[in-house]
């Protein structure tokens, strides 16, 4: 039997603390624009991981702050174009802190309801570009703040479900392909409004279990190589449809862990692949829906640990 390598949890909680740290390394230069998302990426492992006390907040905090824009989005970084992807990690990122009393909610409501168009969905920046994942956005980040019913729900969710497809998946727009990060977008944005009675879920349920290859990975399309950070989105879908049995867990967690460097810490899209934050992320995100031993529960819709969630939601 071959040997079954473990989650080196401790060297990924260093990695992550590197990459922090390491302002001027390449990887810090490419996240530049998107460190709000990194941020999020790396700061949910670290609680995931039960380490988020390693971090100072008194520097995290004032900066994601800092980075809101007047008009109530968050930009990537300080001075930088607020757009909605940085504006949930922000809203996020406060929250794994117990931090949100400090956010100016109704900048950030304002700005979200004004990225609703007339048919339901929703842009990304007010340059306009729509599609579900933005659907999702908005409403699993003004969820996160009570905010909901300042958005026309309805519409948002006859809009998601007009991207429903033939085989049971979403695409990012009507008659898009079904693509795995979609589909988790779509019914997470489902999930959060009380509406998962719109998805087929045998089909889909299906569709997605066809994503697991013969190595346990899995992939997000058919006939595409398997990517850890697909362990997330088709895990999180399985798991909101209530169809994660139908996949083989094991094999799952056997190819997350052989993604890992072990000697630095890390995980990466592939084993032997150069480890990146974004696919730590996944990795330990997936594990987590996998019960792995010692990492925390995430909710698959909110992607925050269940008990930030509980913590906003029911306020225990
Ligand atoms: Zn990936």
């Amino acid at each position: 039997m071959a040997k079954m390598v473990e989650l080196v949890a401790e060297k990924h909680v260093e990695y992550i603390v590197s990459v922090e740290k390491k302002k001027d390394a390449f990887e810090s230069v490419v996240m530049e624009h998107l460190r709000m998302n990194g941020a999020y990426w790396g700061l949910t492992t670290l609680d995931l991981l039960g380490k988020l006390q390693v971090v100072d907040q008194d520097e995290v905090i004032p900066w994601v702050i800092q980075c809101q824009h007047e008009s109530g989005g968050f930009g990537g970084n300080i001075g930088h174009d607020p757009h909605i992807l940085y504006t949930l990690s922000a809203v996020q990122i406060l929250a794994l802190f117990d931090k949100l009393h400090i956010l100016d909610v109704a900048a950030v409501t304002n700005y979200i309801v004004g990225l609703q168009n007339e048919d339901g969905s929703f842009s990304g920046d007010m340059w306009g570009e729509v599609d579900t994942r933005f659907s999702y956005i908005a409403i699993c980040c003004l969820s996160l703040l009570h905010q909901l019913d300042k958005i026309d729900v309805e519409k948002a969710v006859n809009y998601i479900v007009r991207c429903k497809n033939l085989d049971g998946g979403f695409g990012c727009n009507p008659g898009g392909e079904s693509h795995a990060g979609q589909i988790f977008c779509c019914v997470g944005a489902l999930a959060i409004t009380g509406c998962l009675h719109h998805v087929d879920k045998d089909l889909l349920g299906w569709w997605l279990c066809e994503r697991q290859v013969k190595s346990g990975g899995l992939n997000g399309r058919p006939e595409k190589l398997p990517d850890v950070c697909y362990s997330w989105w088709v895990l999180s879908s399985l798991i909101m449809i209530d169809r994660v049995h139908w996949i083989d867990k094991e094999k799952l967690a056997n190819f997350i862990l052989d993604c890992q460097d072990v000697e630095k810490g890390g995980i990466s899209d592939r084993p032997d692949d150069a480890v990146d934050i974004y696919h730590t992320y996944f990795g330990v995100a997936g594990l987590s829906h996998l019960q792995y031993p010692g990492v925390k529960a995430i909710d698959p819709a909110y992607a925050l640990p269940v008990d930030v969630v509980n913590r906003i939601l029911i306020g225990s």
